[in-house]
């Protein structure tokens, strides 16, 4: 605990007492105050106190008993508070005035007279397109919102897209093909009442760990659990089936799945003729991936495709839920429609137990990506090329057709028109493409070749760092504002203490660029998130992502309200498609796919395949985590996981080279990992990126990157590769926690082993 020590009112159970009317912890210092909020990472959203003292420092946290996570946090959630006081918080502006000076402190009106001044000049040289603004789905709704408006009314520029097209857009495409709409169709309890869950390319226990109460919940009464993934990830070890299918093959799995399916005539024919279209041309697709052909494709026995097809096909109840393993491919959107084909052809969604839903990664994954920051989208999950949906935006907006922009780009693209000299000027909020985004290379050189470049955040990012100018932003307890979970779950985060220094809200400071820009500075005239909300309320109206009829009280006094919510008496909607699926004839899309390949196939100089993914300690790129001793001292650095028959040691060098680059890691040995696979966490920076070496490939549709699986092989190395230190602002120390640069253990998130040879 920070700040002066408070006096303990009553011990209790593990000292805490609980309201037996609420069902809640109180306040165990008589000075102390709890914030009910959520957590600021996952797309659990887990519910939180933060405790507050007298003088407004948030010192610590408890688990909430919210019906999200009933009193549970994972070690990422219990450390988020020391986010708050961190010494190496932004807490004023900073300036440079050419790219080889050092970044330093500035006065606000110093530094958005500069961002102005910059702006117009790229925009009067180039034309509006020319400046671009990132943003990111870690952000409340209201800042989703207010990107795109941002974006749209007061640049002018088509150029906006966020960070989520690096993380849940493949799923997002399918679902809107197959459904009509992107959202999860149940409620995670759900589960409790179903029989088989199926869950690809997810690995639960490190990238959404409070969500594994509801897999064992579900196992706890029965139910059989199937896991998907190249590694044998802690979920997977308490699986009935585990297949560990080769990176890049999703594709042909699913379909070798629904081969068997129909086969043996365990589909739903009644379902299929009366709620869907499309599925003969899927029946005829799947009559080829037999489960040999399948085999050999995905390095699997047959016997295997066969006992898991037929533990789903012949279930009264199923769910499947899927991740980015499945979804950071080339083939992103594909393979998320072959799931669905699964769940649509034995008639498993639309009622409590049976559905489907992808886990979104970040905080506000689902919120982020339907108010209006997407390429292609405006508020409402409305698409931007439909007539309708402009003309009703614009009149919320109270501008006309001609001033609102058409789709952009999405963001791997975006940089890549920098590079090209297409864009001139970026905005960047909330995001960190220097550890994120694929082929690092190039990626800087995007970035490199802006005329410029502001960067708001909390946290000085390694991609701040390379910043013209970098604005202090708030933390997530620093202001109030809604997120929507993977569920579809609209939850809210409460203030809890005032920003540091000079920071500023976030939202205040893009309506002081949009203000000081002067194209419609009435139109940015918010004082509030509050406000904020009301404009997305009636923009989201009648579109499928309305949220119309929510206020932050029913929010809160819900625990939470699924959308849709058209109305203040509806109730919200926590299980979709009972009755009628989102396409104008409500019915749902089979679409047959053909399993492709990925980008890069192995060959005798790459003989293996490469896959990244999330350790439990540590968030997205890193630029929270890397800095909370706790999480750094349980994962310091990165590593390189290969199998024993490789005849590796624990600890030993290992290169890892793919066709962009090449860095040293030490080995962790593992054996629930495929021979021909190598993985390699990647939330670090510097010689030690992950991103170094992986693919910027695109799927033709959602335009992820192929983040899953590029050709590698892995030598003897010598010097392992030391991440460097998350940045920190001019004339702050490094943060020096403990084990940054320890280079002798792997870690060993989830008893993965030692590390110790
Ligand atoms: S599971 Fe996700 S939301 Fe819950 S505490 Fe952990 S990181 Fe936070």
């Amino acid at each position: 605990m920070r700040g002066k020590t408070l006096p303990i009112l009553a011990p209790g159970i593990a000292g805490f007492r609980k309201d037996p009317s609420a069902g809640h912890f109180v306040p165990q210092h008589k000075d102390e105050r709890l914030v009910a909020t959520h957590c600021c990472y996952c797309g659990v959203q887990c519910g939180m106190y933060l405790r507050v003292s007298e003088d407004g420092r948030v010192f610590g946290v408890e688990p909430r008993n919210h019906d999200i996570n009933k009193l549970k946090l994972c070690p990422k959630g219990v450390t988020a508070y020391q986010q708050v006081n961190h010494v190496d918080r932004l807490t004023a502006p900073l300036m440079r005035s050419s790219r080889s000076e050092p970044l330093r402190e500035v006065s606000w009106d110093e530094a958005l007279d500069h961002v102005v001044s910059e702006i117009r000049r790229i925009q009067k040289t180039y034309g509006r397109d020319a400046m671009a603004v990132y943003s990111g789905s870690s952000l409340t709704t209201e800042k989703c919102y207010l990107m795109g408006k941002f974006a749209r009314v007061a640049l002018g520029s088509k150029h906006i897209d966020y960070n989520g097209r690096l993380c849940m857009v493949s799923a997002a495409a399918a679902n809107k093909k197959a459904f009509g709409v992107d959202r999860a169709a149940n409620p995670w309890s759900d589960m409790l009442d179903t029989d088989v869950i199926l869950l690809l390319g997810a690995n639960v226990g490190e990238c959404f760990p409070v969500a594994t109460q509801y897999f064992w919940g579900a196992r706890d009464r029965g139910a059989r659990l199937i896991t998907v993934d190249p590694r044998e990830t802690p979920i997977a070890r308490t699986a009935d089936y585990h297949v560990p299918v080769r990176p890049g093959t999703d594709a042909a799995f699913c379909n070798g799945l629904l081969h068997v399916i129909e086969r043996e005539g365990l589909i739903d024919e009644e379902f299929i003729a009366a709620r869907t279209t499309g599925w003969e041309a899927v029946r005829d697709t799947v009559r080829s991936y037999t489960p040999e052909r399948v085999g050999n494709i995905c390095g699997l026995r047959p016997e295997l495709i066969e006992q898991v097809a037929l533990t789903w096909g012949r279930a009264k109840n199923a769910m499947a839920f899927h991740a980015r393993g499945i979804e950071h491919h080339i083939q992103g959107v594909d393979n998320c429609l072959t799931v669905i084909n699964l769940v649509l052809a034995t008639g498993q969604i639309g009622k409590r137990g049976a559905g489907y839903g992808t886990i979104t990664g970040q905080g506000n994954g689902q919120g982020g990506r339907e108010h209006g920051q997407k390429a292609d989208q405006l508020p409402g999950q409305r698409m931007i090329e439909d007539p309708d949906a402009r003309a009703h935006i614009c009149k919320v907006w109270g501008i006309t057709d001609d001033e609102l922009p058409r789709a952009g780009t999405s963001a791997v693209e975006m940089v890549h028109q920098a590079e090209a000299g297409e864009i001139k000027g970026w905005l960047g909020i909330c995001n960190n493409p220097m550890v994120s985004m694929p082929n690092f290379d190039r990626i800087a050189r995007g970035y490199d070749s802006l005329e410029f470049h502001c960067q708001i955040d909390f946290f000085l990012s390694e991609t701040c760092e390379r910043a013209d100018v970098v604005l202090p932003g708030t933390c997530w307890a620093e202001d109030e504002g809604i997120s929507t979970n993977a569920e579809g779950r609209v939850i809210k985060y409460n203030k809890a203490a005032e920003p540091p220094g000079q920071a500023r809200p976030d939202w205040w400071i893009v309506c002081e660029i949009a203000r000081r820009l002067g194209r419609y500075p009435e139109k940015f005239d918010f004082s509030s998130s509050r406000e904020i909300f009301e404009e997305l309320r009636i923009a989201s109206a009648g579109g499928l992502a309305d949220y119309s009829g929510m206020t932050y009280e029913r929010i809160e006094q819900a625990e939470g309200i699924f959308w849709p919510c058209p109305s203040i008496e509806h109730p919200g909607t926590p299980r979709l498609f009972e009755e009628r699926f989102a396409h104008p004839d409500g019915r749902a899309r089979f679409h047959a796919v053909e399993w492709r390949p990925p980008a890069e196939e192995v060959d005798p100089v790459f003989p293996m395949r490469l896959t990244t993914g999330r350790t439990v300690a540590h968030y997205l790129s890193g630029n929270q985590t890397r800095r909370i001793s706790a999480l750094v001292q349980q994962t310091p650095r990165p590593w390189v996981e290969v199998h024993p028959s490789l005849g590796y040691r624990n600890g030993d060098p290992i290169k890892v080279v793919t066709r962009r680059g090449s860095a040293t890691y030490p080995a962790l040995v593992v054996s629930t990992i495929r021979e021909d696979t190598a993985f390699i966490p990647y939330h670090w920076a510097g010689a030690a990126a992950a991103n170094l070496m992986t693919v910027d490939a695109l799927d033709p549709t959602s335009r992820i990157p192929e983040f899953k699986v590029c050709a590698c092989r892995i030598e003897q190395g010598h010097e392992i590769d030391d991440p460097p230190p998350p940045p920190v602002p001019p004339g702050s120390q490094i943060y020096e926690s403990a084990g940054v640069i320890d280079r002798g253990q792997p870690s060993a998130p989830q008893g993965r082993g030692t590390g110790r040879g």
